[in-house]
């Protein structure tokens, strides 16, 4: 009895310790993995189709950055009916990608916070037809132009061209540059990254009106959340940000594997080259060697909040508060509309003085002013060359020995690209001379549109173009021409047999140094890089410092 007794009582010991162990089982595994948190989900309403617009996100989610932040990251693609504000605000999704009106919809009662603004500067546009008639946005009266949700930084930049909403038919947008072609609209609303590589490939001839010809420069693609989130669980928001940041700064120096990703898991019907253009477009938006990616000022925020309110978007510029997450937002709004107020008072006093001068001076003004006019067309006509529209060779030269004299007595620097297309002969024996006219506009247009507005392109004779680009170094200079024949070779003339030609140029480039003669000897080293370029096999940048030493 005792032996059993002795032996029952073991067995119920261990049976204790057996229990015991089980159940402290899961607490064990869990001490043994203390690094894995439950990880949240968070969903993002993106603002377009999947392409590298989005490239940060794709970047994050590929190298695990959300899941080292315990985030699980869903993506839900947009489209022209998508409306991010809208989506966010109503608890469909944690996060939204959208642009600068975003301040209308939180002023209109959204509760939505700006977390970081991803593009410093909007892609936004309007690819118009080019026709007789459509020179510019004013020109649209009357139209029809097809409009995606969000379009208000392109009605602000209307406004500001003295078009009214009403003074133009408005269209819903079919995400497609096909309209543009058929002619069933006039006008459309673009991102500079990706509609005009459509119009170019699908040899559409469009035009760009861009918003920043009358100073509007919002923020392009802004991240954001609901306010509820950024309040109750702004740690999350924090992760998600920075993730997301390092997503873009990963994207921006690994565009090629991110353009791999992008084909291959998420929207395998675009063409690499348009995702090339797109990233090369899209880092000239973010200027990452220069701001921060992400960063957003309340300052700028507030221009472009009084933007809005010129074109009577919204009815005043709103406070900021609470607006921008973990920005701060300056001086109290109150002091700063006191002060607004006060220096208003001062301008109008001012103004009325000076009303009663300008009265006086108004007739005399009117004289001079149409004698101005006269003179100015008479100049453009002599300084235009007719063909293309850009300078003239005489007025090139007078402007680039400007830029020259400039150049040298601030010490600054000056580039000159000199651009000779390649077997020019031959596209006029394929397309005939009309379809080699339609060649040097298209090159034209191509150079007006790469350049900075401080450069100046005019065509020298035949198929030979010049460009001055004052104060770039010679990498930049460098970058610069590479670029503009990179974008030459995306020339694709609409003619029979158009489809078959590759279009490039052979560019020289020389800079001004501090012992140049004067603005001839800089042309004449650009004309020897040039040379150079024709004789290394055409198709190339060549700087004349490589063919001089
Ligand atoms: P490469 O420069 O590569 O050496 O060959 P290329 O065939 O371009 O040679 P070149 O510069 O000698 O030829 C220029 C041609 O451009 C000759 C001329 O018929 C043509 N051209 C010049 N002006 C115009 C113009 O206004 N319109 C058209 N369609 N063709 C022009
Ligand atoms: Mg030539
Ligand atoms: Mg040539």
């Amino acid at each position: 009895m005792a032996r059993s007794g002795r032996f029952g009582h073991r067995l119920d010991l261990w049976g204790w310790v057996l229990t015991l162990a089980l159940a402290l089982l899961p607490c064990l595994a869990a001490a043994a993995a203390p690094n894995q948190p439950r990880h949240e989900t968070v969903t993002v309403q993106l603002k377009w189709f999947h392409q590298f617009q989005f490239a940060g996100f794709y970047a994050a989610i590929e190298q695990g950055y959300y899941r080292a932040a315990g985030l699980d990251v869903r993506l839900v693609a947009g489209g022209p009916d998508i409306d991010p504000a809208a989506a966010v605000a109503e608890g469909r999704a944690d996060f939204g990608v959208g642009t600068s009106a975003l301040i209308i919809d939180r002023d209109a009662g959204r509760d939505l916070v700006a977390v970081a603004a991803i593009f410093q500067h909007s892609p936004f546009v309007l690819a118009a037809r080019r026709v007789p008639g459509i020179d510019g946005p004013r020109d649209l009266v009357g139209r029809r132009l097809m409009v995606e949700s969000h379009s208000a930084e392109l009605f602000a930049y209307l406004h500001a061209a003295g078009v009214r909403a009403d003074q133009i038919t408005l269209v819903p947008h079919s995400g497609n540059v096909q309209a543009l072609r058929e002619g069933t609209v006039d006008a459309m609303t673009a991102y500079t990254t990706t509609e005009p590589y459509d119009l170019i490939e699908g040899r559409i001839p469009y035009q760009i009106m861009n918003p920043r010809q009358y100073g509007i420069d919002f923020y392009g693609d802004t991240l954001f959340t609901s306010g509820r989130l950024a309040r109750e669980k702004p740690e999350l928001v924090r992760a998600f940000r920075d993730a997301t940041i390092a997503g873009w700064r990963y994207a921006l120096e690994h565009s090629g594997a991110v353009i791999d990703l992008i084909q291959e898991r998420y929207q395998a019907d675009i063409p690499r080259l348009k995702l090339e253009f797109e990233a090369e477009e899209i880092r000239r938006l973010m200027i990452a060697e220069v701001v921060d990616i992400g960063y957003m000022s309340a300052a700028r925020w507030r221009v472009i909040g009084r933007g809005f309110v010129a074109a009577g978007l919204m009815p005043q510029s709103p406070p900021l508060d609470g607006f921008l997450f973990e920005v701060d937002t300056g001086p109290d709004e109150r002091i700063m509309q006191a002060t607004i107020a006060v220096a208003g008072l001062v301008i109008l006093a001012v103004s009325l003085i000076a009303h009663r001068f300008y009265r006086l001076n108004r007739t005399l003004e009117r004289e001079i002013q149409s004698r101005r006019r006269l003179e100015a067309e008479l100049w453009t006509l002599a300084s235009t060359d007719e063909l293309t529209g850009i300078a003239n060779r005489r007025h090139f030269i007078d402007r680039a020995a400007e830029a020259f004299a400039a150049a040298r007595r601030d010490g600054s620097a000056l580039a000159l690209v000199m651009i000779d297309l390649d077997y020019f002969k031959s596209i006029n024996d394929t397309l005939g001379h009309a379809g080699g006219d339609w060649v040097l506009r298209a090159t034209a247009e191509a150079l007006i549109w790469e350049l900075r507005p401080t450069d100046l392109a005019g065509r020298l004779g035949g198929e030979e173009f010049g460009v001055i680009m004052p104060g770039l170094s010679e990498i930049d200079a460098a970058a610069a021409a590479e670029r503009l024949r990179q974008r030459l070779t995306l020339i694709r003339p609409p003619f029979p047999g158009g489809e078959r030609l590759a279009i490039s140029a052979s560019i020289g480039l020389a800079h001004a140094g501090p012992d140049d003669q004067g603005i001839y000897a800089l042309l004449a080293r650009g004309d020897q890089a040039l040379y150079a370029a024709k004789a290394q096999g055409r198709n190339r940048v060549v700087d004349w410092s490589a063919v001089a030493s």
